[in-house]
This record gives structure tokens, C-alpha cells and sequence, in this order.
């Protein structure tokens, strides 16, 4: 047996059976390149799922870990530590808000961002305004899966084993004005959108979608919530999504990427929506500690020195360009889309997308298939032209290769997101 294979024994007898992991033991990293057991490279254009910013063994983080590792790992929120108005202040600035509380997930973040949004509805109520305790979530969301998060999640799957879930939410087509404007009412506490879906099969929102649900929140003093938790951190070249369409939200959150692997999450809002919280309402045991704190700071100051935004931003051009090069070439690729360094390359054919991840990792680079179809690429943001010309020539040798097998084969599963959701 190798140790691969006991440790595959072992989890199937330990672990609850939520994961179906690839076969592959991944021992180190070095940049955009994770090690296996063996020693043989892998091109990692996933980072996780969308967390390791900076790719592997960065010194930057190393030193912040070791740095602050020696001083102070915990205190609990009962207690000030240098770090958490340090890194509000880097957050507020680049994300236009205000306030900011440290949670340390995504869903975390999400949870904390809805019972504020309740909150906030609450006050309103208090000083006479008309306004309810709905949340309109979009169709193909994805926000986490404690209980208000996966309520706010579209794909059935999600929710539905664990109802009753959370009352109150309902999804609006995405994209779609006319069902926004249909579902929203003075009911309504919030409206609640990704600027650019990545479960849901990487897919922007559209201005003209987006615009009309600022409008609509403002016209009730509903919170119009972004979900940056995946799109945010300068992934797309602009440190929050919602900057490329110049819409200011009245609440983000932030996570994967923020503190380059140590989790952490984070909640930026408004000042005006802050007003619905006081102290004891919400809180953490380990969320914003000196630790992740300390690295998050470490990485914002290290995506600046290195204009690692710039970088995204330009070689996600790249990318897409040499992904729709290949779209021309193989009609299995119905669509690309994204922004900086969060892309999907929409196939056909779910088998097809399922068996071009596995092909992939045959050759030694990692992606990942989302929403079915969608072919998924979030690499670290230090990824160079030679990489990506790594990823596109595999591709290219996959699709002619076992593209013709899987020709024609719109079937059931190629709109698989939509149909379960
Ligand atoms: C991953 C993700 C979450 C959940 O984050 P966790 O850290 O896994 O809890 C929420 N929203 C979006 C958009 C995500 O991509």
C-alpha cells in the first residue's frame, strides 16, 4: 500500500463523505506549482479554490507566519491587537466602505452581512420606514453553506436535505430586470448578488441588471449586498468585482484569497449600515486574530509592491484571448467568460468538461469543472505567459483528442446548472 492509499483507507472509514477528492497527495508548494508525494510538479491554475493569491511558499506570508507566530497567534475580541484597525483601513479604502468586522470564512462573512442586513431593517422599522425582512438572492448563487448562506444558495442540492432552511429569501433570474423589479417590494431588506457568479458557472452580472438593483435598493433603504468573497481581492484586476461596473454596494464581504490560506473572512459596509449593530449583538472567538491579521496585511501590501492587480487584469486578457483562440478551433467550447484571473470556458458537454479536468491533471495542471460545463481557471495571481501557454497547448491536444467523441452531445446534463437549480 502506499501512503497515498492508506490514507484514502483511513478517510473512508474517519471522515464524513463529503468530499470526492482526486488521488493525489499534495506535499508542497513552490509558486504556481503544488508537489506531490513523488516529487512530480503539478501547474496549479485553481490556488485552492481561488485562496493561495500568491501561489505557494511565498516569502511574504512565510515571514508574516513566522513574524507573528512569535508574538501573538490569539487574544480573543475581548482584547485590542495592532492588527485589526491596520487591516480595516487597507479594507475600507479599497473597497469603498466604512466599517468592517473580521469573521473567518466566506460563509461566515455572508451569515454576518444577512443578520446585518435584518438589522439594518429593523432600525429603519424603528424610525417609521416601510421595509420587511426579505432577502431576493439570484439564481446559480453560491454563498456558503451554514444555514443563512446555503439559504441564500440557489442549486437545490444544497438546501433541500437540510430544510427546513432559512424563510424568507427569493431568487430572482440573474440578469433578468423585469423579475427583479416584479420581486422587489418594500418587503424586500436586501438584495443579494455576486458582481460576477463562480460556483454558478463564473458568469458576470450585467450593468444594466446591476444598476437597476442599486436603484431599486435605494429607493427603500434596502442594503444591496455583493458577495466578493471569490471575485474580490484584486482577482479581477480591480480589488473588488463591483469596481468594473463602478456600482458601490452597501455591503461586501471578502475570504478566500484575503489572508493567502490562513482563513479569514470579512464583512466592509457602510457606515449607514453599520448603525444597526452595537456591541454584543454579533461576534467571533477567532475571527480577525493577530495571525490572520498579520498575513492579510502582508498580502494586500504585497499584491501593491508587486502590481499584482495590473498583472491579473492584463494575463486574464490573455488568458481569455487564447481561450476563445481555442473556441474557434473546437466547438465544444460554447462560451468564455470572466474577468482578470477568474475565467470559465463553458463546454458542451458536462462528460466532456468532466473528463477534461481529469485529462488536465493527467498532465500535471489543476483546474476545475464548475456548474457542469464550465471549465474553471482562479490561478494565483504570480502566474507568468509561459504558464497559461502550458494550459492552453493541453487543452488544445484534449479537445482534439476526445472532443469528436462527445460531438453533438448537447444532452440533458449540458444545462445541468439551471435544471437542478
Ligand atoms: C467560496 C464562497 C463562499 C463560501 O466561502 P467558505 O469560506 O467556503 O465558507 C461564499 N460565497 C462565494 C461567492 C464563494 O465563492
Amino acid at each position: 500500500m502506499t501512503r497515498l492509499d492508506q490514507i484514502r483507507a483511513a478517510e473512508a472509514k474517519l471522515l464524513l463523505h463529503t468530499y470526492d477528492r482526486n488521488p493525489i497527495l499534495f506535499e508542497r508548494g513552490e509558486g504556481a506549482y503544488l508537489i506531490d508525494e513523488n516529487g512530480a510538479k503539478y501547474l496549479d491554475l485553481l490556488s485552492g479554490i481561488g485562496v493561495n493569491a500568491l501561489g505557494y511558499a511565498h516569502p511574504a506570508i512565510e515571514k508574516a507566519i513566522v513574524e507573528q507566530s512569535r508574538k501573538l497567534i490569539h487574544v480573543s475580541n475581548l482584547f485590542y491587537h495592532e492588527g485589526q484597525a491596520e487591516l480595516a483601513q487597507r479594507l475600507a479604502d479599497r473597497t469603498g466602505m466604512d466599517r468592517v468586522f473580521f469573521a473567518n470564512t466566506g460563509t461566515e462573512a455572508w451569515e454576518g452581512a444577512l443578520k446585518l442586513a435584518r438589522a439594518h431593517a429593523g432600525l429603519l422599522r424603528s424610525e417609521g420606514k416601510q421595509i420587511s425582512t426579505k432577502f431576493l438572492a439570484m439564481e446559480q448563487s453560491f454563498h456558503g453553506r451554514t444555514f443563512g448562506s446555503v439559504s441564500t444558495t440557489h442549486k437545490a442540492k444544497y438546501r433541500e436535505p437540510f430544510g427546513p432552511v432559512v424563510p424568507g429569501v427569493e431568487f430572482v433570474r440573474f440578469n433578468d430586470i423585469a423579475d427583479l423589479q416584479a420581486k422587489f417590494s418594500s418587503d424586500v431588506c436586501a438584495i443579494l448578488v455576486e458582481a460576477i457568479q463562480g460556483e454558478g458557472g463564473v458568469r458576470p452580472i450585467s450593468q444594466e441588471f446591476f444598476a437597476e438593483a442599486r436603484k431599486l435598493a435605494d429607493s427603500t433603504g434596502a442594503l444591496l449586498m455583493v458577495d466578493e468573497i471569490q471575485a474580490g481581492m484584486g482577482r479581477t484586476g480591480k480589488w473588488c468585482a463591483y469596481q468594473q461596473y463602478g456600482i458601490q454596494p452597501d455591503v461586501t464581504t471578502l475570504a478566500k484569497p484575503l489572508a493567502g490560506g490562513i482563513p479569514l473572512g470579512a464583512i466592509c459596509c457602510t457606515e449607514e449600515a453599520a448603525r444597526a449593530i452595537h456591541a454584543g449583538m454579533h461576534g467571533t472567538t477567532f475571527g480577525g486574530g493577530p495571525l490572520a491579521c498579520a498575513v492579510a496585511i502582508a498580502v494586500i501590501d504585497t499584491l501593491e509592491k508587486d502590481r499584482l492587480l495590473a498583472h491579473a487584469a492584463e494575463l486574464g486578457d490573455y488568458f481569455m484571448d487564447q481561450l476563445r483562440g481555442l473556441a474557434k478551433k473546437h466547438e465544444a467550447i460554447i462560451d468564455v467568460r470572466g474577468k482578470g484571473l477568474m475565467i470559465g470556458a463553458e463546454l458542451d458537454s458536462a462528460d466532456l468538461a468532466k473528463l477534461t479536468v481529469a485529462e488536465m491533471l493527467k498532465r500535471h495542471i489543476v483546474i476545475n469543472c464548475t456548474s457542469d460545463t464550465t471549465l474553471r481557471f482562479l490561478p494565483p495571481y504570480i502566474l507568468d505567459r509561459t504558464q497559461v501557454d502550458t494550459a492552453i497547448a493541453a487543452l488544445d491536444e484534449i479537445f482534439t483528442e476526445h472532443a469528436a467523441a462527445f460531438a453533438g452531445a448537447h444532452n440533458s446534463q449540458a444545462a445541468g446548472g439551471q435544471k437542478r437549480g
